[in-house]
């Protein structure tokens, strides 16, 4: 490997990391300032947002401790037999780059995720050692991600779970035989073991912590999975099943969807055009219906398609839901249970929450609904109001293109 400075290693290793979802944002327009002019850029990479546990949203320094790999998944851009540079950080050059960006207030926080050189335990021991001299040497209180190694030893994951705020392991693949076609070198029962000591470690913490307030934390902000969607031919059926499995199983905050895309020298088995973002997004939608809305994984699957077992992607899936299942309509807004009205397509679970409390004194009228959502137009026709009566309309057979959001022009050379 070439001798870098740590400019050059911070270029490629937080390139590297760009591909990784679990707490990205995405979906803009691309720019930037090199050119002297204006100020900023939104391809930069190395810091990005997510939210802490308390919903603040923080900076974080997001990169890989190396980008070599002695794994060869399909999928990843750093895999052994990809021809990209490569960059290893030491230990102490991650910890020396994170407290100097904290000390610049350019981050909060720290999203470290690695290759594996070596061996599992050997790059696992590297991360836990960023982890624990940026907490005991350096006292650092800020927020740690760790990604954890697969294959890890169960002591490692459980040490980096002592430092880390929230420890993340990647089922990769929604289905099983998608993860040995596409990452050969991954074992799908051991990647469920390691997040099964998580959730044990995790529940285990809680109780010590109600006995002993001066146990130590254990992730506190608990653990989260990331699938890569579209690199396989898992329906989106498929996928929300298997993340409320996960949900179930392991305790997990947030499971994150993370489109496929092509990368250079793709592999053969993979296929040539990433899936849509949009794909992408119905799915955390999706995803929010379930862990929000109390819709259960069989009826977010009953909003896709029966043929194709995909979502929609023109709209929403609480809207293709309330279109599929019109007989559940019109909702009385002014008696209908709350989990009913979480029901109705354009009311969020703040404006369900301020109608049964608003309900309580008076009966609501159309006007008071339409004070609550942006659009009442796609509310008005699933709902029943105490001057409002939708005849016939959810009926109708045409009720779709009244209440889908209009379709806009892309612009031509968008990114
Ligand atoms: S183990 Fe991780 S870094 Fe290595 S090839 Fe597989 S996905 Fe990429």
């Amino acid at each position: 490997m070439a001798q870098l400075d740590t400019r050059e290693k911070l270029a490629i290793l937080a390139d590297a990391a760009k591909y990784d979802a679990s707490c990205a944002s995405s979906g803009t327009a691309k720019r930037d300032s090199r050119d002297g002019k204006g100020l900023g850029s939104t391809e930069g990479m190395g810091i990005c947002h997510a939210y802490a546990p308390d919903g603040r949203c923080i900076s974080l320094l997001k990169i890989l401790l190396t980008n070599s790999c002695i794994f060869d998944c399909h999928y990843c851009i750093n895999r052994k037999s990809s021809n990209v540079r490569r960059a290893r950080f030491t230990a102490q050059e991650v910890v020396n780059l994170t407290i100097s960006f904290y000390k610049r207030n350019y981050i909060e926080g720290l999203f470290l995720s690695s290759g594996i050189i070596k061996s599992s335990n050997y790059t696992m021991e590297q991360m836990v050692e960023v982890a624990r001299s940026l907490r005991e040497d350096h006292h650092f209180r800020g927020y740690i991600h760790l990604k954890t190694i697969p294959d890890a030893d169960p002591e490692l994951v459980h040490q980096a779970g002592l430092y880390a705020d929230r420890v993340s392991i990647n089922v990769e693949l929604p289905t099983v035989s998608g993860l040995k076609r596409l990452a050969p070198e991954k074992d799908g029962a051991r990647i469920e073991g390691a997040m099964k000591d998580v959730k044990t470690s995790i529940a285990d913490n809680g109780d010590a912590r109600k006995k002993y307030k001066s146990a130590p934390r254990f992730a506190p902000a608990g653990q989260s999975t990331q699938m890569i969607v579209g690199a396989d031919a898992a329906t989106d059926g498929e996928i929300v099943t298997r993340a409320s499995t996960l949900y179930d199983r392991f305790g997990l905050r947030r499971v994150y969807y993370s489109a496929f895309s092509p990368i250079p020298d793709a592999s053969t088995v993979l296929p040539l055009q990433r899936p849509p973002l949009m794909r992408e997004h119905r799915l955390y939608q999706s995803d929010w219906l379930m862990r929000f809305y109390d819709y259960s994984p069989h009826e977010v699957v009953a909003a896709a398609d029966d043929a194709t077992g995909m979502l929609p992607l023109d709209i929403d899936p609480k809207l293709a839901w309330a279109l599929k299942f019109r007989e559940s309509f019109p909702v009385d807004v002014n008696r209908a249970p709350r989990e009913m009205l979480l029901r109705v397509p354009g009311l969020g679970v703040k404006a369900v929450d301020r109608i049964v409390a608003s309900r309580r004194w008076r009966r609501l009228r159309l006007d008071d609904v339409a004070r609550l959502t942006v659009s009442v137009t796609k509310v008005r026709p699933f709902i029943v109001a105490e001057d409002w009566r939708p005849v016939l309309l959810t009926d109708r057979a045409d009720l779709k293109p009244l209440v889908a959001p209009r379709r806009q022009q892309l612009e031509l050379f968008a990114a």
